[in-house]
């Protein structure tokens, strides 16, 4: 029965291909195809559904069901059994159809009189492009091998969709990867650009997913497979015994490469007339369909890695490697599902923008295209499977929206803003040279947050008056291992002589919670955020402190060197770490390094115990810098990772702009220098209420100066603490309103 099937499924292909390399147009192919599938499977009906738009399920062609419903019948994902298939992206068999669960009647197709029913997704990657539909009138339910044969099927009409062979006119459907798609994400880095598309890994192409000879197909498979096998060992011996999760995931390779169930899967798909690499990009089908599923993370991450090797084989079998040939646009923006913080390194300012499926906004690659200045956008849901290398495509850092392949309404009112971005830049480069200096008459400094060699260019032109906060752990973050000692006194030392003298504030490592070190075990700790990162590391492991504060002393060389200590919740924590710093001053002096001319040692205020610290802390504590991204997030008990909580509450609300005017008073009291370095220092509205509750020193990412400058010269403090102190008094949740009403005053 097995054989028979096979060698009928084999014909059935056989027959397909027939259909696809006459000259019939799109239309006509579906029908005769639907024709073809449902004589051959023994069943009255065969239809084809094909996606309409992401939602959206039309009936594109069928044998036995009314003519009339084709291009008429639509359903909504997951509506009827058909929606509940291509939802599922898991097949419907059922031998009583019309009181099955979910099953929504539609007259128009009368389908009624037909008693079973099965339907399978038609997906390519992963990625479902409609349903293929069997029916007949006998109840009866279809048999494994009955199914296995529609796969089958249905991935060649997949393969088939892909290439466009649907398409024509007044046919079932728009060619793919044609039309415009406008996808929405979530701002990364602001900024807007035009370009063309670059895809981190270019899409496979398949273009012969049925095969005549299955010995061939087999052949070449197990060649593939060898060579694969070989690749991995490879990679495995390169990686020694070093890099242990590294390790890890390539052996989870290994055992996949070698995977009897896998390959025998395979040889079936190719038995039954699939070529070698339809047969692996079916099984990776099945497998992507399962990941959206399983949530088990240790389980999705091994159906992730046998993803990765699918795709390799698929480069090893079409000979479409990680090189396809094609050539870099001279606009590229960059578009992958993921990227690492030393790839995006590697691409540096040649990318004009990126956008990504997932990342997330604090992710390491956000920073890095932050430290770059390129416009980011993230969450840009299925871009990788819409984008094609070389499409047209604008990315809209300021709204978090990619426009993909525009059409020209969106590009010129895209270009607008792109003209009126270009305008505010050119007004905030003509005041760079300029004092933050209010229309009262009070001096704000602003200082900029660094943490790449890749910043630096940024200091002289933003106009920062030097490195507000240089976030250290980017350095350590972005290696494979721990960076050495001498490493990072070179390192150092090029970041003070870049900055030509101008203050740098250098904090020391902040690792913990979401900045895992690639090379260290992760602490598997309840609540990460609260739990063992920054000084609490540090202290601990005295060790590594001491390593990095020796780097900097080494690296100043005898110049002022201005380090602070991250996440400091009581005075205790600080002294202790000053007394490391201390000690490691001296014992530098015995091994007769030249000591630092000046030192300066502060504190990060981040947590809302150290605002009510003893007034000795204030006393001893060389300057502090408020951290209002976890301050905020402590205060407001809101996780400043956490999508659904992160913008609950606003940085204006009263509550936190009084505590904040609470922690300027009492600096003032002891005559404690106090900066802002947050992610609000640079949002303008923000950094205008800071400095009228007293805030003289705000640091932020460069290209936030000149809009802030901007708004802060205009400005008069004393109307705007005014403005704050009514909101206040009537008894408002946050003052933003009242600001903004009377920033629109201002004109
Ligand atoms: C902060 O918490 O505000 C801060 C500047 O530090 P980071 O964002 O690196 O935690
Ligand atoms: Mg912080």
């Amino acid at each position: 029965m097995a054989e028979r099937l096979e060698s009928e499924s084999r014909k059935l292909l056989g027959r397909l291909r027939d259909a696809m390399a006459g000259h019939a147009a799109g239309q006509e192919r579906l029908d005769e195809i639907t024709s073809l599938i449902g004589t051959s499977m023994g069943c009255e009906v065969c239809s084809i559904y094909l996606f309409r738009d992401a939602e959206t399920l039309e009936l594109c062609a069928t044998k036995g069901l009314n003519p009339e419903a084709v291009h008429q019948t639509r359903m909504k994902l997951g509506e009827g059994l058909v929606g509940q298939v291509a939802k599922q992206r898991t097949l419907v068999n059922t031998p009583d159809a019309p009181n099955a669960r979910g099953f929504r009647y539609m007259p128009e197709t009368g389908e009624e009189i037909y008693s079973s029913f099965l339907g399978v997704p038609i997906q390519r990657l992963g990625e479902a492009l409609g349903v293929l539909v069997v029916q007949s009138k006998s109840a009866r339910e279809f048999s494994a091998d009955e199914i296995y044969a529609l796969e089958v099927v249905a991935m060649v009409l997949a393969e088939m969709t892909e290439l466009g062979a649907f398409v024509g006119e007044g046919a079932a459907m728009s060619a793919r990867h044609s039309q415009p798609v406008m996808i929405p994400g979530t701002v990364g880095q602001e900024g807007a650009a035009e370009g063309h598309v670059w895809l981190h890994e270019p899409r496979v192409v398949v273009t012969n997913p049925i095969a005549d000879d299955p010995k061939r197909e087999a052949e070449r498979l197990r060649e593939a497979v060898e060579q694969l096998r070989v690749g991995v060992d490879k990679m495995l011996q390169i990686a020694g015994r070093q890099d242990k999760d590294q390790l890890q995931v390539l052996e989870a390779y290994r055992m996949f490469a070698n995977s009897k169930g896998w390959m025998r899967r395979m040889e079936e798909d190719i038995s039954n007339g699939l070529s070698a690499e339809a047969a692996v990009e079916k099984e990776q089908s099945t497998a992507r369909a399962r990941m959206s599923q399983v949530t088990d993370s240790y389980l999705r991450e091994r159906l992730s890695d046998l993803d990765d090797l699918s795709n390799r084989l698929l480069r090893i079998l079409t000979g479409q490697g990680a090189d396809t040939g094609a050539e870099m646009p001279s606009d590229p923006i960059l578009v992958a599902r993921n990227i690492g913080p030393a790839e995006l390194l590697e691409y540096g300012r040649s990318l004009k923008g990126i956008v990504l499926e997932q990342g997330s906004v604090g992710s390491h690659a956000a920073i890095v295209a932050r430290a770059l200045a390129i416009p980011l956008v993230v969450h840009a849901n299925r871009v990788t499977t819409e984008a094609l290398n070389g499409d047209h495509i604008m990315v809209d850092g300021e709204q978090g929206i990619v426009h993909l392949r525009p059409d020209e309404t969106v590009g010129s009112a895209f270009r607008d803003k792109i003209a009126m971005l270009a305008a505010a830049q050119e007004r905030y480069a003509s005041i760079r040279e300029k004092p933050a200096h209010t229309r009262d008459g009070v001096t704000i400094s602003l200082h900029m947050n660094a943490g790449l060699m890749a910043d630096l260019p940024s200091l002289p032109s933003s106009g920062a008056e030097g490195v507000g906060l240089f976030r250290t752990e980017l350095q350590f973050l972005v290696r494979n291992q721990m960076p050495r000692r001498a490493e990072l006194v070179a390192l150092y030392a090029r970041v003070l002589d870049a900055a030509k003298g101008k203050r740098v504030v250098f904090r020391t490592l902040d690792i913990g919670s979401d900045k895992v070190l690639p090379y260290m075990k992760p602490n598997d700790e309840p609540n990460p955020a609260l739990g063992w990162r920054a000084i609490r590391v540090g202290l601990d492991k005295p060790g590594i402190m001491r390593m990095q504060l020796q780097a900097l002393i080494r690296a100043a060389n005898g110049r002022p060197l201005t380090v602070m200590f991250p996440f400091v919740a009581q005075m205790e924590e600080y002294t202790e770490a000053r007394r490391l710093m201390d000690k490691t001053l001296a014992a530098e002096a015995r091994l007769g390094h030249l000591l630092p001319e000046t030192i300066e040692v502060g504190a990060m205020l981040e947590t809302p115990s150290l605002a009510f610290a003893p007034i000795k802390f204030f006393e001893d504590v060389d300057f502090l810098s408020i951290g209002g991204n976890d301050l905020k997030q402590f205060f407001f008990a809101a996780d400043r990772e956490n999508e659904r909580v992160r913008r609950r509450y606003d940085t204006l609300n009263v509550s936190f702009l009084s505590f904040v005017e609470r922690i300027v008073e009492r600096c003032e009291a002891t005559g404690t220098a106090v900066s802002f370095c947050g992610e609000d220092a640079g949002r303008p509205v923000e950094a205008l209420c800071f400095a009228a509750m007293g805030l003289r020193n705000l640091s932020m990412r460069p290209a936030s100066i000149g809009p802030v400058k901007s708004l802060l010269r205009r400005s008069d403090l004393g109307e705007v603490r005014k403005v704050i102190s009514d909101a206040r008094h009537r008894g408002e949740m946050s003052v933003r309103p009242a600001v903004m009403a009377w920033l629109r005053r201002q004109g």
